[in-house]
């Protein structure tokens, strides 16, 4: 059987300040090593001081990934010797008196299965390595401390992921919960940042490092079983190592042995105290969270009958929920919950294409009634929209600058399709025959009135002109 359990460092993106002093937590755009103190390149003699913001958010994770929260947190030093760590040691959490770190035994459940958390812990990101070439063959190593230093929450889960594709469902739910939480942003590089423990029929644990994306998790852990299965089947045995994903070749490779927990000789950190987390803190964290995904999804079904696949894409993207719940009302929230879901997504599934958007809640709220209203049809609403997205003008305008106006009086429609009739004379005399190919004079109609002609008036116009022949 399969075993995958997963080690998930989060940044805490949305903060002002790294974890132990004032510099800036948002270290991306920055000139390299410029974003340093004393603390966070760990001189002699620097002391830490707490980013209260930072355990809040850490807290608000781990609620939301249903954890405990201890009443007394505590902070330890993980000591290992690398470049990326100037003091030698991380700041992080360890449960060695007790539950001290910021969560633990949460679950999650992903398509009817559980997942347990572990353990959720708040510590410090080290810096970036930069290697020339490979980091197995480099020469050379420049080091980056701007991102030492970084809020960081590591959620530890249980081995309880028997596929891969378990694994990209529950990262997939992860993202969208971090972001809904508003306490990062995954899509930005490095704020989210995965390693697999993987092992099969009871053999060797094998942690996979270094996977830069969800996509090559997932790659990465069918690699795995299959080069295990096959080891095993030779009879050959599975080293516990820690193997690093090729990103090029699409293989793990060997990197090192595993090192075990002891390795590390956890003990206190003394220059942070104790903190008392009161069970009144964590009520009124709960209180003031952002609505839970899965709660809004209800609502959105519940409340405005909106379809269940369409209050899932809605519920579970920040983006599209904030949208939609600045634009809504009780009458028209269906509607824009289908423009969003639909006509939108095309324009707004990138990053870049959503920060170029000049669509407003409002365009959407006028969209939805003129299509309500018959003022336009669905596809001219498609029109406006592509239109809206690009310049951000007025809804009246685009519909009167691009004619979009709704074709339903009678005599012109009427007109149009005595036109299509005598153009398309095979095509009625089989629509006499067969009703089913009717759809086709519907299509031409539409195609000649660039989608504006009402479409229930036009069958029924149609209709009647070919009775009457
Ligand atoms: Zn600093
Ligand atoms: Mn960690």
């Amino acid at each position: 059987m399969t075993k995958i359990g997963l080690e998930i460092h989060c940044q805490l993106t949305k903060l002002e300040s790294k974890l132990f002093c004032s510099c800036k937590a948002d270290y991306r755009s920055l000139d390299i090593n410029t974003n340093i103190c004393p603390v966070c390149i760990g001189l002699p003699g620097s002391l830490p001081l707490l980013n209260k913001n930072a355990v809040e958010k850490a807290a608000m994770i781990s609620i939301a990934l249903g954890c405990k929260t201890p009443p007394k947190i505590a902070f330890f030093r993980k000591n290992y010797f690398y470049p990326d760590l100037p003091k030698n040691f991380q700041i992080t959490q360890y449960n060695a008196y007790g539950p001290t770190s910021i969560g633990s035994d949460g679950k999650v459940l992903i398509e009817d299965k559980e997942i347990r958390v572990r353990r959720i812990q708040l510590e410090e990101d080290p810096g970036r390595l930069v290697y020339e070439g490979t980091s197995e063959k480099t020469l050379l190593t420049l080091i980056d401390y701007n991102r030492a230093g970084t809020p960081l929450v590591e959620i530890v889960t249980e081995p309880d992921f028997e596929t891969p594709k378990q694994v990209r469902l529950f990262l997939n739910v992860l993202a969208d919960l971090v972001e809904n939480l508003g306490v990062s942003d995954p899509s930005l590089e490095g704020a989210l940042r995965v390693d697999g423990n993987i092992s099969i029929d009871k053999g060797n644990r094998v942690e996979i490092k270094n996977v830069g994306s969800f996509k090559d998790i997932e790659k990465a852990l069918h690699f795995e079983i299959t080069r295990q299965q096959s080891l095993a089947e030779r009879g050959i045995p599975i080293p516990a190592e820690t193997r690093h994903w090729d990103e090029a070749r699409k293989i793990t490779v060997s990197a090192r042995s595993k090192e075990e927990e002891q390795d590390y000789r956890y003990f206190l950190e003394a220059d942070i105290p104790w903190v008392l987390i009161d069970s009144s803190v964590i009520d009124k964290l709960k209180k003031n969270m952002p609505e839970s995904i899965y709660s809004k999804k209800e609502r959105y079904i519940k409340k405005y009958g909106i379809p269940l696949q369409v209050a899932e894409v809605l519920s579970s993207d920040k983006f599209y929920s904030d949208l939609f719940e600045q634009a809504h009302n009780e009458k028209n929230a269906k509607e824009i919950a289908n423009i969003i879901t639909t006509d939108l997504k095309g324009f707004a599934d990138t990053k870049e294409q959503r920060e170029q958007l000049k669509l407003t809640p409002k365009h959407l709220a006028d969209l939805a009634d003129a299509i309500m209203n018959n003022i336009i049809t669905r596809n001219s609403g498609k029109l406006a929209l592509q239109e809206i997205v690009k310049s951000g003008k007025p809804l009246s305008e685009i519909i009167s600058s691009l004619d979009l106006g709704h074709v339903d009086d009678k005599s012109s429609l009427s007109k149009i399709i005595d036109d299509v009739f005598s153009e398309e004379e095979k095509a009625v005399s089989e629509a006499k025959l067969n009703p089913d190919t009717i759809n086709y004079l519907v299509g031409k109609v539409m195609r000649k009135t660039k989608g504006k002609a009402d479409p229930a008036l036009t069958l029924d116009i149609i209709k009647k002109k070919l009775d009457s022949k």
